[in-house]
């Protein structure tokens, strides 16, 4: 695996494998590697010449310092696995080479940032937009994969390409979950054991909801999964919406739309995680 930190060194190498018509499959991560990152980077091996994965904690796209302070680094063991599933690039840039000085641009994707995650995150994907933006011009990938984990982001990044014109297919890729249902989350590192344990109650939540939305109105399933959670030791909801799997808009009848998700957003003492599932296969 070739590791770039430099983006001069990245373009020449790029510059080069493109001219020979090689295809290039981006992975942008924030590091902190588990298979669900993997299963990313196996995607875009299958479809792509190139396989870049970047690693970059973005703190742009961070709202809270000590969520950005604590949030994991493992670039060494990163490598590794990188490595041994023969990606073929890691860039690594630093904030140095990120942001020369704080970027005054900033973007609004309207309703797709004001829910869920942008209601609680305000700011947050201003910092994904701008970073992602960045790595799509320094790369110029044909590809570029994200998980349906970060369900908002892939549809703001759709919206973010079609709008700027990037060159670039972008690619949802399923999630990956532990056996218990727990998605796979870099932050799940920081769980107790017994908040791992705990956790795997949002994607059951998920799982109830999505059978009850059969027998009952939508409104008195979000009730019954709110007054369930409530009832666990050491989860605090934030959010339980369901919505349209293309624009977010808030779903209240299942028969007009071609997706419907269920998102979650729920802490665990400090520990805030993610999860969605779709309604319909
Ligand atoms: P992150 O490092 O958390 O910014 O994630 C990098 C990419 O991996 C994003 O596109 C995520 O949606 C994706 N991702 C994170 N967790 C999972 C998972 N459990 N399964 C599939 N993709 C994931």
């Amino acid at each position: 695996m070739r590791i770039f930190t430099q983006l001069h060194e990245l373009r020449a190498y790029l510059k080069g494998q493109k001219s020979a018509g090689a295809t290039v499959g981006l992975i942008p991560t924030m590091g902190a590697l588990h298979k669900g990152h993997l299963s990313l980077v196996q995607s875009s091996q299958k479809a792509n010449n190139l396989t870049v994965c970047s690693i970059y904690v973005n703190p742009t796209q961070f709202n809270n310092s000590s969520d950005l302070a604590l949030y994991p680094r493992t670039l060494e063991t990163d490598k590794n696995l990188l490595e041994e599933i023969h990606c073929d690039i890691l860039f690594a840039p630093d904030n140095t080479l990120m942001y020369v000085e704080p970027p005054k641009l900033r973007f609004n994707f309207g309703h797709l940032e004001e829910v869920m995650e942008g209601r609680f995150r305000p700011g947050h994907f201003n910092g994904v937009a701008t970073v992602v933006s960045k790595f799509f011009h320094m790369i110029e990938p044909d590809k570029a994969y994200f998980g349906q984990k970060d369900l908002q982001q892939y549809l703001i990044i759709k919206q973010l390409v079609k709008d700027l014109s990037f060159g670039v297919e972008v690619i949802c890729h399923p999630i990956i979950r532990e056996e218990s249902g727990l998605a796979l989350s870099s932050r799940n590192a920081r769980l107790t054991p017994e908040q791992k344990i705990n956790a795997a109650n949002l994607n059951q939540a998920l799982l109830k909801a999505k059978s009850l939305l059969n027998q009952t109105t939508i409104e008195a399933v979000k009730q019954a999964i709110k007054d369930e959670l409530a009832q666990i030791n050491d989860i605090q909801l934030e959010y339980f919406e369901i919505v349209d799997g293309d624009d977010l808009s808030t779903v209240t009848d299942l028969q007009k739309h071609r997706q419907i998700a269920l998102c979650i957003a729920a802490y665990l003492g400090k520990v805030r995680l993610i999860d969605n599932e779709f309604l319909f296969s």
